[in-house]
């Protein structure tokens, strides 16, 4: 039985709903010249047949998938593909994908002809607890990691677990990056829970809802990032900076949650030395973190060119490294300076684990 769930913020809402059946009531409250739907080769196999089953006249683009084809060449492909379909300011642009096509689409679908609406439908776990909502969109630049972008909510945002079927499970484990994160910086209750649990085999619906309550709260009440929302960054200074590296240097490189994990270790590392996060709390957040995203070898990472990266980061003022840290966990803080001596000494710590 399909149970819906939602989650309502100012602008707009998120249905949980295994049928997709939201999707099609969300048409008949609408009217769009034209449905486009976006798509990667793995989501237009795996995950538009499931959305075709409650919607069809979908005219869909496709775009390869993965995070190095997050940029401007397929912002053009797509603009390019929604002008030979003549799609005018009345069309809708349907997300079905992670979150690289969330981030990308949306970011497409305001440009166009100065903005059509877009709505997501997240197929990774990552992209449901975490990129879909908020409004954050953008594209990757020869300078690091989401450097070109602006803020805009989607009409809707509708989760299924039944993407899950075909999700490979590194992407599955990756979006439990985010669901820790989202318990460290602001729900010890739900850390406690998450601590020993069966991550294959628990009810992630309850998890994902759960986990967006905290996201939803946080970027409700601030929703450009002047102040809370820099919590959500927990992890991610220096996780970015590791991400874009890997990226560039590394064949099989590490995906966003994978990163962001390393980047959370660091900066639970430097949250004891600064925050006075007790080290109890770093010995257990290192024991989770590494159970789930094993070691990886970042040893022969350049520190000079991650810090180069890291002081490009659009959270920083002028010159100083600026990040979130845990003063407990379900705790943080932001807006704290991190030298490149804390950050390379934070590095050598993950290194000596
Ligand atoms: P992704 O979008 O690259 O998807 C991962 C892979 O899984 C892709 O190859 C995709 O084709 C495939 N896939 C997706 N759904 C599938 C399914 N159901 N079955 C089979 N294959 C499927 O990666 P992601 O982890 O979802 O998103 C990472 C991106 O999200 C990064 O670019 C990151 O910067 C961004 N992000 C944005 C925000 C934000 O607030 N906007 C927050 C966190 C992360």
């Amino acid at each position: 039985m399909n149970k819906m769930k939602e989650i309502v913020l100012s602008d707009y809402r998120i249905v949980l709903d295994d049928s997709l059946t939201a999707l099609r009531d969300f048409l008949q409250q609408h009217t769009y010249s034209k449905l486009i739907v976006l798509v990667d080769e793995n989501t237009h196999r795996d995950c538009l047949p499931l959305l075709q089953e409650v919607q069809d006249n979908l005219e869909v683009i496709l775009t390869p998938s993965g995070e190095v084809n997050k940029n401007i060449d397929t912002c053009e492909l797509i603009w390019q593909e929604m002008m030979r379909g003549n799609a005018d300011r009345k069309a809708l642009c349907i997300n079905l994908g992670g979150g690289v096509l969330g981030d990308m689409g949306g970011f497409a679908a305001s440009c166009y002809k100065r903005g059509i609406d877009f709505i997501n439908i997240p197929t990774t776990l990552l992209s449901q607890v975490d990129s879909s909502i908020g409004g954050k969109l953008g594209i990757d630049f020869k300078y690091g990691k989401n450097l070109i972008g602006l803020f805009r909510n989607p009409k809707l945002v509708l989760i299924s677990s039944r993407f899950f079927q075909t999700l490979p499970q590194r992407q599955y484990i990756n979006g439990w990056a985010e669901i820790f994160k989202h318990a460290l910086i602001q729900d010890a209750a739900q850390w406690e829970r998450y601590r020993n649990l069966d991550i294959l085999q628990c009810d992630i619906n309850e998890i994902v809802y759960q986990s967006l309550h905290i996201k939803k709260a946080v970027v409700e009440e601030d929703p450009f990032e002047k102040g809370l929302r820099k919590i959500l960054n927990f992890g991610h200074t220096i996780g970015h900076a590791i991400e874009a590296y890997s990226l560039e240097h590394e064949q099989d490189s590490l995906l966003h949650g994978e990163a962001i994990a390393i980047g959370m270790i660091c900066e639970a590392y430097l949250s004891v030395k600064k925050c006075g996060l007790p080290q109890v709390a770093l010995d257990d957040i290192v024991q989770v973190l590494l159970t789930h995203f094993p070691k990886h070898d970042i040893t022969g990472f350049d520190a000079e060119e991650m810090l180069q990266m890291m002081s490009l980061d659009k959270k920083n003022e002028g010159s100083t490294i600026l990040a979130a840290l845990l003063s407990a966990i379900g705790n943080c803080v932001y807006d704290v300076p991190l030298s490149s001596a804390e950050i390379r000494e934070s590095i050598a710590y993950y290194n000596s684990l």
